[in-house]
């Protein structure tokens, strides 16, 4: 058994929409004894991590679980089409959107079939993964927990009043498995009422691990999600301070359970990331958000309430900065056609679809047409290999001789590639420029503040802190760490009891 670390488990910080140019500044100008104490020991600090497209948790959290990018997680973003069932399935962007969507379908599709249908069976885990050798681990308040072990959500008695869903829903978890209230280790009760969104706060999470600090039963990983500083950032914008103060004092509050911060460090490997970034959105509302009912007129677009219609020709799949566009009929309204017209306005950056092994790109702001397929003579930074054809400025490539690597849009090929093979249906992915986000019918928007989803670095690059072992991911990408982290747990001391 190899074994070099001295340290016993592994707990990685999941911060929500921690980005690096914000958290240096905070650095500087705040006092946050918790982040500065980690990078003081800090092993590693990457500023500039990529995470998958489109940049929506339940795509990263996905990506992160399984160690694969969406064409073989298949949890496409937070919306999209299920060709097969011919509706709309949402995670949750918006609760007036789900309520027109069918509310207890969404709860039921968040709560049940995103973990237990959606996920590809086919791909496993981190969790069944560390089981398979093993070993514990926990999940706290990720929407995304697959593991091994038969567990079940409690649905309380008031949300039951607006759902008819059964008192408990079956599911399968990690060893140690808290999902808001409706999942919870500790016996502690705060934090965790309606007004609380039922536990999915940054207070929760740091209770319930707090608990196995406690409780001695810290398990060999561990993921703590800490949801807040997402909502701060879409409302004031990119270089909040304020939510990185609060995660500090919630980071805080958590190394105040061990004997020490020092002991905390010695017994254990921290990882600190974010799970995506956000890019400014404009003050203007006319100008920073595309509304794609009006751009894509005179076509019909399925209506959330009602759903597929006979003549229906559109779905949108709405994902903030990104929007899958669906043709019902390709054969009538093919993709190029959706796509030229998605090219008619300047703000939309990135426009691609798929037509057998190519993968074609254009883009509203920048001219020329790039189409590309996998295998071929180009090799990029990650040793993907490549065929290209057209011009490579619209996707920001920068190609020397046999070797290809990315300006704006990292990892651009394998993640529009994936992104496009990661459902079924006739679609065009497109992505807004820095400064704007779509909307449609009854979306969130965040003028004068920022979003995410999109293709962008903005969007795309997360830091990530690494204190207690100098071993490094072998790329800067979060599709690459499950691997390295399932390598650390095998590094692990084993417990003394
Ligand atoms: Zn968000």
């Amino acid at each position: 058994m190899s074994e070099n670390n001295p340290r016993e488990h592994v707990i990685m910080m999941m911060l929500d929409t921690l980005m690096d140019e914000p958290l240096q500044r905070a650095l500087e100008e705040e006092s946050l004894p918790a982040f500065q104490f980690f990078m003081e020991k800090a092993n590693h600090y990457y500023p500039d991590v990529v995470a998958p497209f489109p940049t929506m948790s339940v795509n990263v959290e996905s990506t992160f679980i399984t160690g694969h990018y969406s064409d073989q997680h298949h949890i496409p973003a937070l919306a999209w089409f299920n060709q097969k069932e011919q509706r709309i399935i949402n995670y949750g962007t918006h609760v007036i959107e789900q309520m027109k969507l069918g509310l207890s379908r969404c709860v039921y599709d968040t709560f049940y079939r995103l973990n237990n249908e959606h996920l590809n069976p086919n791909v496993t885990t981190i969790y069944e993964d560390l089981y398979q050798e093993g070993k514990t681990a926990a999940s706290v308040n990720a929407l995304v927990y697959r593991g091994p072990v038969e567990n079940e959500l409690k649905l309380p008695r008031l949300l039951r009043l607006f759902v008819p869903l059964d008192r408990t829903i079956p599911t399968k978890g990690p060893s140690h498995f808290v999902y808001g209230k409706f999942s919870k280790m500790s016996p502690w009760t705060k934090y965790s009422h309606v007004w609380n969104k039922y536990g999915f706060n940054n207070h929760f999470s740091i209770q319930e691990f707090t608990y196995f600090v406690e409780q001695d039963m810290i398990p060999h990983f561990s993921i703590v999600y800490l949801p807040d500083h997402d909502k701060r950032v879409h409302k004031h914008g990119r270089m909040d301070l304020k939510g990185i103060k609060q995660m500090d004092e919630q980071l805080q509050q958590l190394l105040n359970a061990f004997s020490s911060w020092e002991e905390a460090l010695e017994r254990n490997i921290w990882i600190l990331m974010g799970d995506n970034g956000q890019a400014t959105v404009g003050e203007n509302k006319e100008q920073a958000l595309v509304d794609l009912r009006r751009l894509l007129e005179p076509w019909k677009i399925t209506k959330l309430r009602k759903g597929v219609q006979p003549d229906d020709q559109i779905v949108l799949g709405m994902n903030l900065r990104s929007c899958f566009v669906y043709s019902l009929h390709p054969d009538v309204l093919p993709l190029d056609e959706i796509a030229k017209k998605l090219q008619s306005d300047a703000r939309i950056e990135v426009i691609a679809w798929k037509e057998q092994e190519w993968i074609h790109v254009i883009s509203g702001d920048k001219q020329g047409t790039l189409r590309f397929k996998e295998n071929g003579n180009v090799k990029d930074v990650y040793e993907q290999m490549w065929t290209i054809e057209g011009d490579t400025t619209v996707l920001d490539l920068n190609v020397n001789g046999s070797k290809l690597s990315f300006g704006e849009y990292p990892d651009a090929l394998k993640r529009l590639h994936s992104c496009l093979h990661s459902h079924d249906g006739d679609y065009v992915v497109c992505a807004t420029k820095p400064g704007h986000e779509f909307i449609g019918e009854s979306t969130p928007h965040h003028e004068n503040g920022a979003s995410h989803g999109g293709f962008h670095n903005d969007d795309s690059l997360i830091p990530l802190l690494v204190a207690g072992t100098e071993s490094q991911p072998p790329f800067l990408r979060i599709v690459d760490l499950k691997t390295w982290i399932l390598q650390l747990t095998r590094e692990l001391k084993e417990r003394s009891e």
